[in-house]
């Protein structure tokens, strides 16, 4: 294998300014890819496209409109795009009788018709691509219940369904779809979860750190570099057969 497997390579993700989006981006890069990097935040995207060369286009998912435009903006500045790695997302808690409408419309409005629009919004470059991918980063909460986060789960089991149909009905392209499903990873997104329930248990930033941490049965978060290398192995030429998978990595929690 050459050191620059993806050479060449346009790949787009959304959320790239951050966590697992922001790590990805760095190992894609250095696989050689091209690199477009959309959120709503300008800042961090910026931040991340100097360190790799790449093009930050500011996108809130949740509009179809601003979809295109962002695309159209990725596609000028890299060309058409040949890896999609749909990972914008949004996490909220509340117990069930306590979930909002408007809360479980926002995380499905970012987590699964975001994701929808923005493999709708790729999907003719991908289909012109030598060797395309779409890869969701899903959860193990796409593949079990969460307490105090119906609508998440939700969301991430309709990602899943998304990923399988459309890896059957696509099979024989040159386009493959699989989904990342991490546990706990040491993100901004687990920051935020470590607040929430710190203040819903009144114990303080530590006990809900260590809560978390041990969610995932290995006691440690989950490296966000070693979900991008579980991204960059996906989207390798020698994996075209990984097809239609949830790929686990959580330390050991859905064992
Ligand atoms: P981050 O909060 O760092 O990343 C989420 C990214 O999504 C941010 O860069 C954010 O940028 C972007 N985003 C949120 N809403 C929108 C929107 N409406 N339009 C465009 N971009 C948006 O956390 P992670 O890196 O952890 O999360 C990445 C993915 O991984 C998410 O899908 C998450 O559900 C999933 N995941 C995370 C786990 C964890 O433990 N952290 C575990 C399992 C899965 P901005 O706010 O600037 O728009």
């Amino acid at each position: 294998m050459t050191d620059r497997p993806l050479e060449g390579r346009h790949a787009l993700i959304t959320g790239g300014g951050t966590g697992i989006g922001a790590a990805t981006a760095e190992l894609l890069h250095a696989a050689g890819a091209r690199i477009s990097l959309l959120g709503r935040r300008l800042e961090p995207l910026c931040d991340v496209a100097s360190a790799v060369g790449g093009t930050p286009v500011q996108c809130d998912v949740t509009d179809h409109d601003n979809i295109t435009r962002a695309f159209e903006q990725a596609r000028t500045a890299n060309g058409l795009i040949d890896l999609l790695i749909v990972n914008a997302g949004i996490a909220e808690s509340a117990p069930f009788h306590k979930m909002t409408r408007e809360s479980w419309d926002r995380i499905i409005a970012v987590n699964l018709t975001g994701a929808f629009d923005t493999v709708q919004a790729g999907l003719p470059d991908l289909l012109q691509a030598e060797d395309a991918r779409v890869v969701f980063i899903a959860s193990v909460a796409s593949l079990r219940g969460v307490p105090y986060a119906a609508h998440y789960a939700a969301s991430k089991h309709g990602l899943l369904g998304l990923m399988r149909s459309m890896a059957a009905e696509y099979a024989k392209s040159r386009m493959t779809v699989n989904a990342i499903c991490p546990g706990y990873v040491d993100t901004p997104m687990t920051d935020q979860s470590v607040s929430r329930v710190s203040q819903i248990t009144g114990k303080g930033d530590d006990f809900a750190r260590s809560a978390i941490t041990n969610m995932n049965a290995s006691g440690r978060l989950v490296d966000p570099t070693a979900i991008a290398n579980l991204v960059l192995t996906v989207c390798l030429p020698l994996s075209r057969d990984i097809n239609g998978a949830a790929i686990t990595i959580d330390g050991g929690t859905a064992a």
